[in-house]
């Protein structure tokens, strides 16, 4: 299987030297690049900077604004078979991006946009991928990522609480659109999730090939 995975987090630039971003170490795309690559599978990943090693096989594109990670992402859509967007896309970008370095005292507020949802775009023009996207919450209520997988159109959510943020370890649980918990929630390690996340999809393709 063609396998394209997010991870890390964007950045998003207020003048040449500041920028704004999301808290992520990354772990969760690179267990899960290494786990899809160990059981045979062809990996490419768009990743934002990272704290874990990046592994020297698979494909690894250096990415820093949620506009550049949907280019790239984009790219690589015809050829995968399954998106896991397990990035940490900031929502929010400021309205101008100043190519020196600002004055400090022009800091004291920033004018705001929305980046483009990169999920819910790919789900729209790529339906034939199988699409996992992650939902950190406060909560483990499952609600709330039901309520969002169905919006951005995803086929799986992978739903945890904020605490497994730059930890090894935390509660994950799986679900489809319809509800069904694939995986209740457990705690575990990434590496763990990633190995059955990984042994789900291949069940569930080869059943739909
Ligand atoms: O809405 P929320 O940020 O909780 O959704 C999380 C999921 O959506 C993750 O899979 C994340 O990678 C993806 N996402 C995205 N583009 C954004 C924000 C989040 O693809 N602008």
């Amino acid at each position: 299987m063609n396998i394209l995975i997010s991870a890390g987090p964007t950045l998003e630039p207020i003048d040449s030297v500041r920028f704004i971003s999301n808290r992520s170490s990354g772990k969760m795309g690179v267990a899960l690049a290494e786990q899809a690559m160990s059981s045979g599978h062809e990996v490419r990943v768009v990743h934002g900077p990272l704290m874990a090693q990046i592994p020297t096989k698979g494909t690894w594109t250096y990415v820093e604004t949620a506009v550049e990670m949907l280019e790239h992402l984009s790219q690589s859509m015809g050829w995968a078979d399954v998106l896991i967007m397990a990035a940490a896309v900031c929502d929010m970008r400021p309205v101008t991006r100043h190519d020196t370095k600002v004055e400090k005292s022009q800091l004291t507020s920033l004018e705001m946009q929305y980046n483009p949802d990169i999920v819910k775009l790919l789900a729209e023009s790529f339906p034939d991928v199988h699409i996992i996207s992650f939902s950190l919450e406060n909560s483990l209520d499952p609600e709330r990522p039901l309520k969002k997988m169905r919006s951005k159109k995803t086929n799986w959510v992978v739903y945890n609480q904020l605490e497994s943020m730059g930890s090894d370890r935390s509660k994950f649980g799986v679900m489809n659109r319809e509800g069904e918990q694939l995986m209740p929630l457990m705690e575990m390690y990434k590496d763990e999730l990633s190995k059955r996340l990984v042994e789900l999809i291949e069940k569930h393709l080869a059943c739909h090939a």
